[in-house]
């Protein structure tokens, strides 16, 4: 279908890679809204089958009513699909009012065949095509899917991923992101819900302490390549997220929909919850000046920590 757009696949890193842009661009043109749907899932089955035959390993490339799955795994890939339904059905309950609405195509998973294949895959959208250590990632370029480097934890990484993916439209902050994210998967997965009753209170008091809480607020701890600092902003990012839900639902999804990443969601928290950042960070982290401090952040930072294409 794309055969007489030549510009509409490039190569890199050895893999084929779609130029969503310029596949938009054809859509706009050629296509009436009501096809555009079909247009876009004619454009997403042939980057998944160019993908599948660059690569040695047996893939297979399976589909449902709104999700592709391209994956090696031998036993039947019908569970995958229906775990994906299932979960998309859920977290789209969850998170009713701050969902995208994307009209058009459906949802990639790919679920690759070891860390190689999954590195290959990821250097094309990281900053200096040195991606971080991940069990899976989002990608946000042209259309938003998710990789895996293989089935350990798909249904733990599914989750985490597939909340990023819902809510990439929105300018949120990092934090909010991934706080979300690990609230759901909680809520969604009974390994992670026994493991909840972890956080070390006085540890992270005094980490934030020293270390600054504007590196939660900004977004930077999430782009740190040490894994065990990354994973304080996990925790905590949690912990805040649980303290914004635990009154209802529709009031966060509210705030979902007005923070903004610029000032780390300080103006829709008091809008929605009467009080600043700061205060809920008191909750769950104790007394402490914990308030945002945009003009205290690094602007190059800052910016890094937004402009990447995954998540
Ligand atoms: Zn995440």
């Amino acid at each position: 279908m794309l055969d007489h757009v030549p510009e509409a696949f490039i190569e890199a890193h050895g893999l084929p890679r779609p130029q969503w842009k310029v596949i938009f661009a054809q859509m706009q043109k050629d296509w009436p809204r009501e096809r555009k749907h079909d247009f876009w899932c004619a454009a997403q089955r042939e980057w998944l089958e160019r993908l599948r035959a660059a690569m040695a390993e047996p893939y297979v490339v399976v589909e449902s009513e709104n999700h592709f799955i391209l994956t090696a795994n031998r036993g039947e890939p019908k569970w995958m699909l229906d775990f994906a339904e299932e979960l998309n059905a859920l977290v789209g309950g969850m998170l009713d009012g701050a969902l995208s609405n994307q009209s058009f195509g459906k949802f990639a998973v790919l679920v690759f065949h070891g860390e190689a294949r999954y590195w290959q895959y990821i250097r094309y959208f990281a900053k200096d095509n040195r991606p971080r250590e991940s069990a899976g990632i989002c990608i946000f370029s042209g259309d938003t899917h998710i990789a895996m480097p293989g089935l350990a934890n798909f249904r733990h990484v599914l989750i985490h991923e597939m909340v990023h993916a819902r809510l990439s439209h929105l300018p949120l902050p990092h934090w909010v992101h991934e706080g979300i994210a690990q609230n759901i998967d909680r809520q969604l997965s009974a390994r992670s819900r026994m493991l909840a009753d972890r956080f070390a209170r006085g540890q992270h008091y005094i980490w934030w302490k020293y270390q600054g809480i504007q590196l939660l607020w900004s977004g930077e701890i999430f782009q740190d390549r040490r894994t065990d600092r990354r994973l304080m902003g996990y925790e905590l990012a949690e912990q805040i997220v649980n303290e914004m839900i635990k009154p209802d639902r529709v009031t966060f999804n509210a705030f979902l929909r007005e923070a903004y990443k610029g000032d780390g969601g300080e103006a829709a928290s008091r809008s929605y919850f009467g009080v600043g950042l700061g205060v809920l960070a008191q909750q769950v982290l104790g007394p402490g000046d914990w308030d945002p401090k945009p003009q205290e952040w690094d602007a190059t930072k800052v910016e890094e920590a937004y402009a990447g294409k995954s998540r």
